[in-house]
């Protein structure tokens, strides 16, 4: 195993979607070498999540740590988000340093193969749920400043709206 080198804010694979995870890719030893990485990468940065992007590639897995610790999702997809929204403080190993408050869907059903290649399904809650989304949009080359910026504009949209009745 070894430590991969993160990639900050700017370098283009971070800002790009990333490929699925091609099904045949999984259980080969070059893929399980690269889920290894990531998770000891993950632990000597501190983070609780780390996606394939943040290792500078841009493939559809990331590893977030659970109750039962690092688990691997590829090629994950979000079945349902709750209505209801929570707002927290969130980081990101690619924005060290930096800390600011997201809001996130409070429960999130997630579906994604594991490194058996095998399909499941959950619901999270709480922090877990806010590391699936957090980790999710690194797929999709967004991170949480861009959602901060994003939820900053929707509420001055709001007020000024409110500011015209
Ligand atoms: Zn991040």
């Amino acid at each position: 195993m070894s430590v991969k080198p993160i990639t900050l804010k700017g370098t283009p694979v971070l800002h790009a979607k990333a490929r699925e995870v091609d099904l045949k890719e999984i259980g080969t030893p070059k893929f399980r070498q690269f889920v290894d990485d990531m998770v000891e990468t993950m632990y000597a940065a501190n983070g609780v999540g780390i996606a394939a992007t943040q290792v500078g590639e841009g493939v559809r897995v990331f590893i977030a740590e659970s109750a039962k610790g690092p688990i691997a999702l590829v090629n994950p997809v979000f079945t349902e988000k709750s209505k209801k929204m929570l707002s927290d403080d969130e980081g990101c190993l690619s924005v060290p340093g930096k800390f600011d408050r997201v809001k996130r869907h409070k429960t999130v059903t997630i579906e994604a193969y594991t490194i058996a290649g095998e399909k499941i399904t959950f619901t999270a809650d709480g922090f877990f749920a806010r590391i699936l989304q957090h980790e999710l949009d690194h797929l999709d080359g967004l991170l949480y400043v861009d959602r901060v910026a994003e939820q900053k504009n929707a509420k001055e949209e709001e007020t000024k709206k409110r500011g015209h009745r």
